[in-house]
């Protein structure tokens, strides 16, 4: 391209989110060809564990169309090679970039051979790359059905302790019983924790963690490829904790964990979504808690309230104020008078108790006193 070229051009590159120069086309191959190259080298059993640290990235980058900083989808070429090449053919790809790979999900979403599994920021389809392929009811279509897993959070400030969660209840149930012949990470660290497009904390630590876990699957056979990832600093210190990880460091130790109310919820209802199509994921074992409230009454308490209300309604009576503290509190809203005290010269008091009322609750029997003796 000239330089004119460029700039006539920038209007349409712009609209898919993606920035070029002369050098693009070379550096997007390199790039794409890197993360081959990592996925033959494991597939072949030449190296364990592989870690491509290659940009541009591609998880955006749909069969037809380049978009979000990607051009050529690196994972999705790279799976079907090794498919073609190797004697690899279930292949599970773990995108843990904080935005949806649309791509690599459109790449293999009719195909049960390849198992997409993503964790990303959501909100109702507004964050990028927007629209509803990434929300939790997108499972895939004919024979692929059941084998994309989209974990969408409903907003930011997502945690460690909320993707620990997700892999434990849905993302390693899943894998395990899929069984994959290779594993491939997406790795982007913008959900990393200082990433100010993610916003997000997810620790280096936390990114250890899910290695680990991944790396148990397929014999250890483990790709990791640079995806997104916009603070150098929490991309660093990420991508080392991970390197670390594949180089056979067991994850730094975490502080207690305790997933949050909204992460909860999100696992929860993937798994409902999930145990139509995976026989080992449980949705009863991961349902939110249920707190609960201060919302119940004896039956005395409720009659009184019926009571008040009742000759208030209907005979216009009044609550008297009683003289002390300890009598309202034990008589408080059982003395009422019609509102002619002050001028009626004769003055009918009525004073009662509660009858007999027997009522059984759960089996138990319980008596409770109430009365409608008049007196
Ligand atoms: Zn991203």
């Amino acid at each position: 391209m000239t330089p004119q070229d460029i700039i006539d051009s920038e209007a349409y590159y712009e609209s898919l989110s993606v920035y070029v120069v002369n050098g693009t086309p070379a550096a997007a191959r390199l790039s794409c060809g890197g993360v081959i190259e990592a996925c033959l080298a494991v597939a072949r059993g030449e190296l364990k564990k592989t870690f491509a640290i290659v940009r541009p990235p591609g998880h955006h980058a749909e069969p037809d169309e380049h978009m979000g900083f990607c051009f050529f989808n690196n994972v999705a070429i790279a799976t079907r090679v090794v498919q073609l090449l190797t004697p690899m053919k279930k292949i599970l790809i773990l995108d843990w970039d904080v935005h949806h790979g649309n791509g690599t999900q459109r790449a293999f979403y009719d195909d049960p051979s390849v198992l997409y599994i993503s964790l990303h920021r959501y909100e109702s389809g507004q964050f990028y790359p927007c629209g509803t392929f990434g929300s939790m009811v997108s499972c895939g279509e004919g024979p692929g059905l059941g084998y994309s897993v989209n974990i969408p959070w409903p907003e930011k400030g997502m945690t460690d302790a909320d993707y620990i969660h997700a892999f434990q209840q849905v993302v390693m149930p899943i894998a395990m019983e899929f069984s994959p012949d290779l594993v491939i990470i997406s790795a982007g660290f913008d959900a990393a924790d200082g990433d100010e497009l993610g916003e997000c904390h997810v620790t280096p630590t936390g990114f250890a963690h899910m290695t680990h876990m991944l790396a148990s699957l397929a014999g250890g056979r483990l790709v990791v490829a640079l995806e997104g990832g916009y603070n150098m600093d929490a991309s660093a210190s990420s991508a080392v904790a991970v390197a670390r990880v594949i180089l056979g460091e067991a994850p730094p130790e975490l502080p207690p964990q305790i997933a949050t109310e909204v992460g909860t919820e999100t696992v929860y209802q993937v798994a409902v979504e999930q145990s139509k199509y995976w026989k080992s994921v449980n949705p009863k074992a991961c349902e939110p808690r249920e707190d609960v409230t201060e919302n119940t009454f004896s039956i005395p308490e409720i009659l009184k309230a019926h009571r008040q209300h009742y000759l208030y309604s209907k005979h216009n009576m009044l609550q008297v104020p009683l003289m002390t503290a300890e009598y309202e509190e034990r008589f408080g809203t059982q003395v009422m008078c019609t509102n002619d005290l002050l001028e009626n010269k004769t003055l009918v008091v009525f004073v009662h108790e509660f009858g007999n009322l027997r009522v059984e609750l759960n089996k138990k029997p319980h008596a409770t006193c109430v009365s409608s003796t008049l007196i």
